[in-house]
């Protein structure tokens, strides 16, 4: 065989070779690579034109014409290949990008706020309306803000019917306790509010969570309560029973009857238990009120002028009343809820029943 015919035939090979593998490649960059390899300057065609130097002068021409016929024959393959890849990775863009829209819709479930959260966001936004002042104090109070500032010193009975937390890791500092109402904000609003300097009026409330070393089922270690109280000059029992009737009508959406029974707390004077006609049963007497019509849902009174005295407020010329409720309680009422622990082993039934 001629150096010419081995040159062709080597060059036949090739190009079948090239031919083949185009129409194998799994994508473009496979066939770039082809491309590069039987195509490229240093690629398996421009190898065999190397071998051209070796041939007589008549022969080198025909070679190329060969090479180049060759060239433009893969060109056309390896252009006819790529479409055909085109068109495939198009179809498996659209199947991977599909669609069903009869497919029916995810459903998200949506949270709602706890009851509790909602009842102390509902009875602060009802103050807030009345132009009573959002304040927060801390959970772990000193004994003085607890206790002693609201008239009920060391040696007082009250003091041990509270169940207190102490939290006495403290070695010779003033042993402190979870606070076991919200009244000790009472002390710290009006501490600070006289400290910058301030004369009354001043209306609070202080919605927060209590703690005290009780629970069954009406009480758990932990509740939640909301403390109001407004000092100013000539506040009166009148002005107290106002903002109570007008308070308890808008959280149980509906006129409801109040009463006051003189009652004892060491921070008022004078102090009242406050009823609320029966929500059950419109105040004919149920099982829930025992019988009466009336529910407790509170306690309150006067300000005690040793509170006052305790923060540098002036007693000859202001007064102020202050109630504390127990939210829980209230949203017990409010919803017919009968177990004051639903409220905290997080049952979603419960909870979604609730959720608004
Ligand atoms: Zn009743």
């Amino acid at each position: 065989m001629s150096d010419i015919d081995a040159m062709k035939a080597q060059l036949d090979e090739i190009r079948q070779q090239a031919l083949d593998a185009f129409a194998a490649a799994e994508d473009s960059d496979a066939l770039q690579a082809l491309k590069v390899k039987y195509l490229g300057k240093k690629g398996e065609l421009t190898g065999v034109l190397k071998g051209v130097g070796g041939l007589s002068v008549e022969d080198r021409p025909r070679i190329g014409q060969v090479v180049n016929r060759i060239k433009a024959e893969l060109e056309q393959a390896i252009e006819a290949s790529s479409s055909v890849l085109e068109a495939k990775a198009g179809e498996a863009r659209v199947a991977a990008e599909r669609i069903d829209v009869s497919l029916p819709g995810r459903n998200r479930p949506r949270g709602a706020l706890h009851p509790v959260q909602q009842g102390l966001d509902e009875m602060a936004a009802i103050f807030e309306h009345l132009g009573f002042e959002i304040a927060e104090g801390p959970e772990i109070e000193t004994e003085f803000h607890n206790f002693d500032a609201l008239n009920i010193p060391p040696e007082h009975p009250a003091r041990a019917m509270h169940d207190t937390f102490f939290l006495r890791d403290t070695e010779d500092d003033e042993p402190m306790l979870l606070r076991t109402h919200t009244s000790p904000v009472q002390i710290r609003a009006m501490q600070r509010f006289v400290a910058e300097g301030h004369e009354p009026p001043l209306a609070v409330v202080a919605p927060g969570r209590v703690y005290r070393c009780d629970s069954d089922v009406t009480h758990s270690p932990m509740f939640h309560q909301v403390e109001v109280f407004k000092v100013d000059r000539d506040v009166s029992m009148a002005h107290l029973k106002g903002v109570l009737q007008y308070f308890l009508s808008a959280y149980f959406e509906k006129e409801v009857p109040i009463r006051l029974r003189p009652h004892y707390f060491p921070f008022t004077e004078p102090s009242a238990e406050v009823d609320i006609g029966c929500v059950f049963c419109s105040g004919k007497g149920c099982r829930i009120c025992k019988g009466s019509g009336w529910l407790e849902v509170l306690g309150s009174g006067m300000i005690h002028p040793n509170v006052l005295r305790s923060v540098d407020i002036d007693t000859s010329i202001y007064s102020g009343f202050a109630f504390g409720l127990g939210v829980e309680r209230l949203v017990m009422l409010k919803h017919g809820i009968p177990d004051l622990r639903l409220f905290f082993e997080n049952d979603v039934r419960f909870l979604r029943r609730m959720g608004a």
